[in-house]
C-alpha cells in the first residue's frame, strides 16, 4: 500500500523551499508583509487547512512569508508539516517571556479571584490565564517581536479558519496603495462581561491625551452617542491585515500601556479585539480602516460571505450564511456610517 502509518510523518525530510530551482523562478512578495499565526504545536493539523486554502485562494500567485508564533518552542515536526504547505518562506519565533506573563503590578491574588467569579459566571474564556496572555499579547506585543521588524504589513491568521474567495489581488498592495491601516471582514458585539471598566477607561485616556485623537475617525461605529458610551461594537481579530506602524506609533504605545496598567487584561478578560478595534477607529481616518468584502472567511461560529454575485462566483461559500446583517453583527452600522451600499 502507498500510504503512509502516521507514525511515519516523524522520519519525513525536512522540505527544503530554499534552495530549489524555482527560487529564481517563483514569484516575490511586493510588500514588506507577512502572514502572522500565534499558535500551539497541537494546533498543527488545523493550520495546515487553513494554510492550504490561503495559498490556493492567494499565497500561490504571491508567497508572502509566514511568521508563526508560540510561547514554548516549535517541535521539528510542527516546522516539517507546516512549512511543507508553501512555497513561501517560513519562520518561527518563541515569545519572550515578559510578554507573556503577569507583571508586578498586577495583584495575582486579585487577578485569580475574578477569573474564579468569571468562570462561575461562565463568561466565556472567564477562568483561563493562558487565554488573558494571549489577548495581552495580540493587544500589546506581537508587533514588537523582532522577527517582525522588517516587515510593513501583517495578515493575522489564526488555524483552523477558512477562506474561501479566489482573491485576485494583492490585499497588502491595495493598503499600501490606498494608504489603509486596518481592515478587517466581520465585526461584532463584544460580551459586556469581559470589558466592564474597559470605556471608562478609554475616556479616561482620551482626556489625557487629547491630541492622539484622529479628527475624521470612525467614532461613530463604536459609539451611539458620540462616545459617552461604548456600543460592544469591534471588528473581529482574528482576521485581521494592518500596517505594523499603527500599533508601533507612540499613541498606541501610550494607550496600551494605559490599558496594561490599570489591569483589565487580568482582573477582566479584555479582548485584543476591542482593544485593536477602538485604537484603529480613534487614532484612524475613517478612510484608513477598509472592509474586505471580496474576501470570504470563516472562524466558528461566523462566517463572511459575499452576497453580491459577480463576488460569490469566485467563493465556495452560501451566502445564506453570510453574518454581516444578522442582529449579532455590526457590518451594518460599519456600511451605513460610511455611506456604503447594504447588500443582501
Ligand atoms: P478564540 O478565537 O477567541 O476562541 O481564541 P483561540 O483559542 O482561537 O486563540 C486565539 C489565537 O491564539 C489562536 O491563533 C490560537 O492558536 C492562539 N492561542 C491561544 N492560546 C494560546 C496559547 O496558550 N499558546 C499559543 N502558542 N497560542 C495560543
Ligand atoms: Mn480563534
Amino acid at each position: 500500500s502507498s500510504e503512509e502509518d502516521p507514525a511515519d510523518i516523524k522520519q519525513l525530510p525536512v522540505v527544503s523551499t530554499k534552495n530549489s530551482a524555482q527560487k529564481h523562478t517563483k514569484p516575490k512578495p511586493k510588500v514588506k508583509a507577512v502572514f502572522v499565526v500565534l499558535v500551539r504545536n497541537s494546533d498543527i493539523h488545523s493550520l495546515r487547512a487553513s494554510m492550504r486554502q490561503l495559498e490556493d485562494r492567494f499565497n500561490h500567485k504571491y508567497n508572502y512569508p509566514y511568521l508563526f508564533l508560540n510561547d514554548e518552542a516549535f517541535t521539528d515536526e510542527f516546522k516539517r508539516l507546516s512549512s511543507a504547505m508553501t512555497k513561501g518562506k517560513t519562520e518561527y519565533g518563541i515569545i519572550p517571556k515578559e510578554h507573556w506573563s503577569v507583571p508586578d503590578w498586577i495583584d495575582y491574588d486579585k487577578a485569580k479571584e475574578e477569573m474564579k467569579k468569571m468562570e462561575e459566571a461562565d463568561i466565556i474564556y472567564g477562568g483561563s490565564e493562558s487565554y488573558r496572555h494571549m489577548c495581552r499579547f495580540e493587544s500589546g506585543f506581537f508587533f514588537r517581536h523582532p522577527l517582525l521588524d522588517k516587515y510593513d504589513y501583517y495578515w493575522r491568521v489564526e488555524p483552523g479558519v477558512q477562506f474561501f474567495c479566489d482573491i485576485d489581488y494583492d490585499p497588502f498592495m491595495y493598503m499600501k496603495e490606498k494608504k489603509v491601516k486596518y481592515g478587517f471582514t466581520i465585526s461584532l458585539y463584544e460580551y459586556e462581561d469581559t470589558i466592564k471598566t474597559l470605556w471608562e477607561t478609554v475616556k479616561e485616556f482620551m482626556k489625557k491625551y487629547p491630541e492622539y485623537i484622529e479628527e475624521d475617525n470612525a467614532l461613530d461605529f463604536i459609539s451611539n452617542d458620540q462616545g459617552e458610551t461604548y456600543n460592544l461594537c469591534h471588528f473581529w481579530s482574528n482576521f485581521e491585515i494592518g500596517d505594523l506602524n499603527l500599533w508601533r506609533s507612540e499613541r498606541y504605545l501610550k494607550f496600551f500601556e494605559f490599558l496594561d496598567q490599570k489591569g483589565g487584561f487580568f482582573y477582566e478578560r479584555w479582548g485584543d479585539a476591542p482593544v485593536h478595534s477602538i485604537a484603529a477607529v480613534l487614532f484612524l481616518k475613517k478612510s484608513e480602516i477598509h472592509f474586505f468584502n471580496e474576501i470570504g472567511y470563516k472562524h466558528e461560529p461566523f462566517m463572511h460571505c459575499p452576497v453580491e454575485k459577480n463576488l460569490l462566483l469566485k467563493c465556495h461559500c452560501n451566502p445564506q450564511d453570510n453574518f454581516d446583517l444578522q442582529g449579532y453583527s455590526c457590518t451594518g452600522r460599519w456600511l451605513q456610517i460610511n455611506q456604503q451600499p447594504i447588500s443582501n
